[in-house]
C-alpha cells in the first residue's frame, strides 16, 4: 500500500474519507455537463482505483446521469448535505472513483495534469500556466508517466472483464 494518505469530507462533516497514494491521473474538465453538475467552471477530479477510497464516516446517496459517452455517470454524495463527492464513469465503473479533490482537506495538495474539453470552457475563464490544456481529450498513454499509464491499463481491463 502506498504511503501518501489524504483525507476529505463533505460540506456538513457528515461523510469522510481516506484515499491512499497518489492518483493515477487529476483533470481539470470544463465540459458544459461538469459545468451544469457543479454550477460552476468546472470541476477537478482525481482519479483513484476505487480499492484506494476509504469511507470513514457517514453515509451516501447515489444519482445517476448521463455522461457524454451515453453511459451512466453515477455521483455520490453525502446523504445529509448533497455535496457531491466522488463519480464512477462508465468506462471504468465501480473499479475507479473519481474524487471531487475540492472536497479534499488540503486541495493544494493535488495538482491538475490537464485541463480538458477547454473547447468548451466559459468565454472569461483563463488556463492555469504550466498545465496542458487540450480542446477535448488527451491520449493518457502520451500525458500520463508509465507507471501511472500502467495503473489505468489494470484498470480498464478489469472493467472490460466485469
Ligand atoms: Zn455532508
Ligand atoms: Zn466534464
Amino acid at each position: 500500500m502506498p504511503d501518501t494518505v489524504r483525507e476529505g469530507g463533505c460540506a456538513c462533516g457528515a461523510l469522510r474519507y481516506r484515499v491512499s497514494g497518489e492518483p493515477i491521473f487529476v483533470n481539470n474538465c470544463h465540459c458544459s455537463q461538469c459545468q451544469k453538475q457543479t454550477g460552476s467552471t468546472s470541476v477537478v477530479n482525481m482519479f483513484y482505483e476505487a480499492e484506494y477510497l476509504t469511507q470513514l464516516s457517514g453515509d451516501t446517496s447515489r444519482h445517476v446521469v448521463k455522461a457524454g459517452s451515453g453511459g451512466d455517470h453515477v455521483i455520490v454524495r453525502c446523504a445529509q448535505c448533497g455535496t457531491a463527492m466522488w463519480s464512477h464513469y462508465p468506462r471504468l465503473g465501480e473499479f475507479a472513483a473519481g474524487i471531487r479533490a475540492g472536497t479534499l482537506d488540503d486541495p493544494a495538495s493535488v495538482t491538475p495534469d490537464a485541463a480538458i474539453y477547454v473547447s468548451e470552457r466559459m468565454p472569461w475563464v483563463t488556463l492555469p500556466e504550466g498545465i496542458p490544456a487540450f480542446e477535448t481529450q488527451y491520449s493518457p498513454a502520451e500525458l500520463l508517466p508509465p507507471e501511472r499509464f500502467e495503473r489505468l491499463k489494470r484498470l480498464a481491463a478489469k472493467a472490460a472483464g466485469r
